[in-house]
């Protein structure tokens, strides 16, 4: 209702502002349309907290946090857990000392030009990024665990129905490839960008944010070729090497966090 001031902010780096309001929104607002886990749900539920607690590259009162909810879903051996359940870890009702997730959503690189462009569907994308480029850099030893926590999330949760459908089929198609945590970083850059293809002159593109094939030459003049051919090309090492220092936890902003 109200209009939110402009926040200034530089298109060429990530805010942390914007992976806290995605988890805001995704754990207060998308999760709590399900009055309870169970089966599937409350497996896609646990991936998704684990892969938050492991990965998450935020400030220490949130990561206790992720960490603290994270422990009471694993140890939780019924069949269902409840919304109310769950919302009262995410509060920190039973008061685990300096931990805690804000409330309430603040976007800044996803800020969109109206209120129904951008915001939580771009950091659901830029959170996901920075996990994949996490988990590559903690060198884990499961190549596919956050892409398939990311699966079971939008498969589950995701509110835009037909883009769970569309992420669903790529990733039907496809993840299996995945056998490397740079790959599982490539992979989501190069689905992200075909959904990109897709979508580009669409309603739902910002007139200020046209989607393009990512990253633009002004970000990374390395990452694009040409072919013999005279056609595009990608140089995939450039890439892995531009998103693993984009999506970094050293290059997270922190303006505009409480
Ligand atoms: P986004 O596409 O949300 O990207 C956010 C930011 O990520 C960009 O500003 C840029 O900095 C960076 N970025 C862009 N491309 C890449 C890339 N290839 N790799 C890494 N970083 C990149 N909308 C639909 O209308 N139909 C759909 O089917 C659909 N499917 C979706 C599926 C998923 C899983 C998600 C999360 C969203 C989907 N959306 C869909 C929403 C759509 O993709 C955009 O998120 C939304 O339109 C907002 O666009 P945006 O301009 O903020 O950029």
């Amino acid at each position: 209702d109200t209009e939110e001031a402009w926040r200034p902010f530089n298109r060429s780096m990530v805010y942390m502002a914007d992976l806290e309001s995605a988890l805001h929104y995704s754990l207060r607002v998308e999760l709590s349309a399900h009055p309870v886990f169970k089966g599937e749900t409350l497996n896609a539920l646990k991936s998704y907290i684990s892969v938050l607690a492991k990965y998450f590259p935020g400030r220490p009162v949130v990561v206790n946090l992720l960490k603290s909810v994270d422990s009471w879903l694993q140890d939780h051996t019924g069949a269902e857990v409840s919304y109310a359940a769950l919302r009262e870890q995410l509060d920190n009702s039973g008061q685990v000392p300096d931990a805690a997730l804000p409330e309430g959503v603040r976007w800044v690189g996803c800020q969109g030009s109206k209120p129904y462009f951008r915001r939580y569907p771009c950091g659901v994308w830029t959170l996901f990024h920075v996990l994949t480029v996490q988990a590559q850099s903690s060198a884990g030893s499961e190549p596919q665990e956050v892409l398939q926590a990311m699966a079971g999330y939008v498969r589950n949760f995701f509110g835009c129905r037909p883009c769970a459908e569309h992420f669903s089929n790529m990733v039907q198609e496809s993840l299996a490839e995945v056998h490397s945590l740079s790959i599982a970083v490539l992979w989501l850059w190069s689905r992200h960008n075909r959904v990109n293809n897709r979508l580009a002159g669409a309603p739902s593109e910002d007139p200020h944010f046209p989607k393009i094939q990512w990253p633009p030459p002004e970000l990374c003049s390395g990452c694009h070729g040409v072919k013999k051919s005279g056609e595009h090309s990608w140089n995939q090492e450039q890439v892995l090497a531009f998103l693993l220092s984009h999506f970094s936890s050293d290059s997270l902003l922190t303006d505009y966090l409480e």
